[in-house]
């Protein structure tokens, strides 16, 4: 909320909303980004006066730490509040960045928010152009995208292909290939992502998911300038499967269709026996055609039952509603007064 709120006794609803438009939280999640951190801050800073200048517009950065092993959140908590506010959030241990980035929307207090990563990959440059389409082009999702993937292995590149293949057959809803984390809300698109209650979250399907007016800006992401990719070939599958099993059951209804070609495969084959033994009086071919059929049915059956434990297991954890991160300290500093305030939260969850 505007810490101004309080000053005005007969604020009316309407004005608190007209201001809240007008107001933005970047939201920015860290793991081992302490080498980053200040240059990020530096762009931030000089991108929010810049934009108060030009359009009135309040702004707040949420470092949320997620867990990390450097001196993140001790760089984050030391970082000057210079023409915007700084919350930084600390999470009890890693809890991955789908995490960092629910912690984070939990945690903005202004209308807008705006998520973007702490490594620099992501342009603030670019910030002024995603306000301009909210605020001048009224748009509630503006998202950004790879412009291209020259510089990617072709398998990575036939992987997230396939990937999005996948997840938008036959689906009602499309979710943009190549959309990034790098992307503004609305304020009313954020309380729409707010009120999404599963625990496993798939945000850039989930930010797509909401509808409202969408934007696709495409952009080239910079180089990292310290660390490495949190990333590796596990994490980015494990994150497809995620992504398709909350979106899309076309990995069961692949079973369906796949159970209906062996059947008809194996009807056909049954026909033509048939029919050579009774018109040709040919015996029985050998084993290795039982064989072969066996395995293919066996295989089959086998990924089919580990398709169906991804949506079980999903079931379960959803079930357990276990909080999906848990707060371990926060601090907030406003602009003006650069007071701190502190308050630890020992296993309060959001
Ligand atoms: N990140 C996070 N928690 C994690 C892994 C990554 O908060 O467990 C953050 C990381 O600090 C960065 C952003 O998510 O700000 C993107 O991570 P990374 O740069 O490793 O991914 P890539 O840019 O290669 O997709
Ligand atoms: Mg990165």
């Amino acid at each position: 909320m505007p810490t101004k709120a309080g000053q005005d006794g007969n604020t009316s609803a309407a004005a608190a909303r007209k201001r809240a438009e007008r107001t933005l939280s970047i939201v920015v999640p860290c793991f081992n980004e302490a080498d980053n951190l200040p240059a990020v801050h530096a762009r931030l800073c000089e991108t929010a006066q810049m934009l108060r200048e030009t359009r009135g517009l309040k702004i707040e950065v949420v470092y949320i730490d997620d867990g990390s092993r450097d001196s993140t959140y001790a760089v984050a908590s030391a970082l000057p509040a210079i023409g915007l506010d700084v919350q930084t959030v600390s999470l009890s241990r890693n809890f991955g960045k789908e995490a960092a980035l629910m912690a984070g929307l939990h945690h903005a207090r202004y209308g807008a928010i705006l998520f973007m990563d702490g490594d620099g990959q992501h342009p603030p440059a670019l910030i002024e152009r995603l306000v301009g389409h909210w605020i001048d082009d009224g748009y509630d999702v503006v998202y950004t995208a790879k412009a291209h993937r020259d510089q990617e292995p072709l398998l990575r590149r036939a992987g997230v292909k396939t990937f999005y293949a996948l997840m938008n057959f036959r689906s009602r809803h499309k979710i943009p290939e190549d959309a990034g984390d790098f992307r503004l809300l609305s304020p009313r698109a954020a309380n729409a992502l707010r009120q999404l209650p599963e625990r496993n979250r798939f945000f850039k399907g989930l930010a797509s998911w909401i509808g409202f007016r969408q934007l696709r800006v495409d952009y080239e992401p910079a180089e990292r300038a310290h660390g490495r990719t949190s990333w590796n070939l596990g994490s980015l599958i494990g994150l497809s499967i995620e992504g398709l099993t909350s979106f899309s059951v076309a990995p069961l209804r692949v079973a369906s269709l796949l159970g209906v070609l062996l059947a008809t495969g194996a009807l056909i084959f049954g026909m033509a026996i048939l029919y050579e033994t009774l018109i040709y009086g040919k015996s029985v071919p050998g084993y290795p055609s039982v064989v072969v059929g066996l395995m293919v049915l066996g295989g089959v059956q086998l990924i089919m039952i580990g398709v169906l434990g991804e949506y079980i297991g999903k079931i379960l954890s959803e079930q357990k509603a276990r909080p999906v991160y848990f707060v371990a300290e926060h601090q907030t500093r406003s602009e003006a007064r650069e007071e701190a305030s502190e308050d630890r939260q020992p296993g309060a969850a959001a």
